[in-house]
């Protein structure tokens, strides 16, 4: 059941402005939940190795919480994206609630590493139908995904799986910087490059991937 894996074609439907693929062909990691001391320093350590960069969209009560982490993805090379405050679904949030939620994590990420955010990614991909307004006011843009891998199911097989069907020159992968896959979370990023050479593609970086 291919929607389970990729939304996208009734997502781009709905909602035409938010990213569900990149625009140059290239593939995008992104890394939702963290920053989290038990997943953080091992993702970092497998991209630098691989010489990919990638999309982190943290939780600012982490962002907060573990602010050399957050310092770290970003003096690392890779983007940070806002995830809310408390991992909250937004779908039942009201205006005020949800402009706190974008609110209170950008300003934790900004104090706590000086970067302005850019991107936001619902928690559960549970869209809220305010959001886009709310983002535009930040210049913030929404970001969901085509290839959700299931990894935080913690079995490497099903990961394996996802990107053997499913990946695809423009998708956008979502992984997990959380401690439920922290046994199968470096195998994952270094099957998706193992993939992505077999079929051919190629890593960008956030900045050109969503234009
Ligand atoms: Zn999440």
């Amino acid at each position: 059941m291919k929607i389970f894996y990729d939304p996208s074609a009734i997502g781009k439907f709905v909602f035409p402005k938010t990213f569900w693929e990149t625009s140059n062909n290239k593939i995008l990691l992104t890394f939702d939940d963290g920053p989290n001391p038990a997943t953080t320093p091992l993702i970092l350590k497998t991209l630098d190795e691989l010489k990919l960069v990638a999309l982190f969209f943290v939780v600012g009560e982490n962002a907060k919480k573990y602010s050399s982490l957050l310092k770290e993805i970003i003096s690392s090379g890779n983007e940070i994206g806002n995830h809310t405050f408390n991992h909250t679904v937004i779908s039942k949030l009201n205006k005020k609630e949800l402009r706190g939620q974008i609110i209170s994590t950008n300003e934790a990420v900004e104090e706590a590493a000086g970067r302005q955010l850019k991107y936001f990614r619902p928690p559960k991909g549970r869209i809220n139908f305010g959001l886009q307004k709310i983002l535009s006011e930040f210049e913030m843009h929404d970001v969901m995904w085509n290839l959700l891998t299931y990894d935080y199911k913690n079995d490497l097989n099903i990961v394996k799986f996802a990107l053997r069907n499913y990946l695809k020159p423009d998708s956008i992968v979502v992984m997990h910087d959380n401690i439920k896959n922290k046994e199968i979370i470096e195998s994952s990023i270094r099957f998706a490059v193992e993939t992505a050479e077999n079929k051919g593609l190629k890593f960008g970086e956030p900045s050109e991937c969503l234009k």
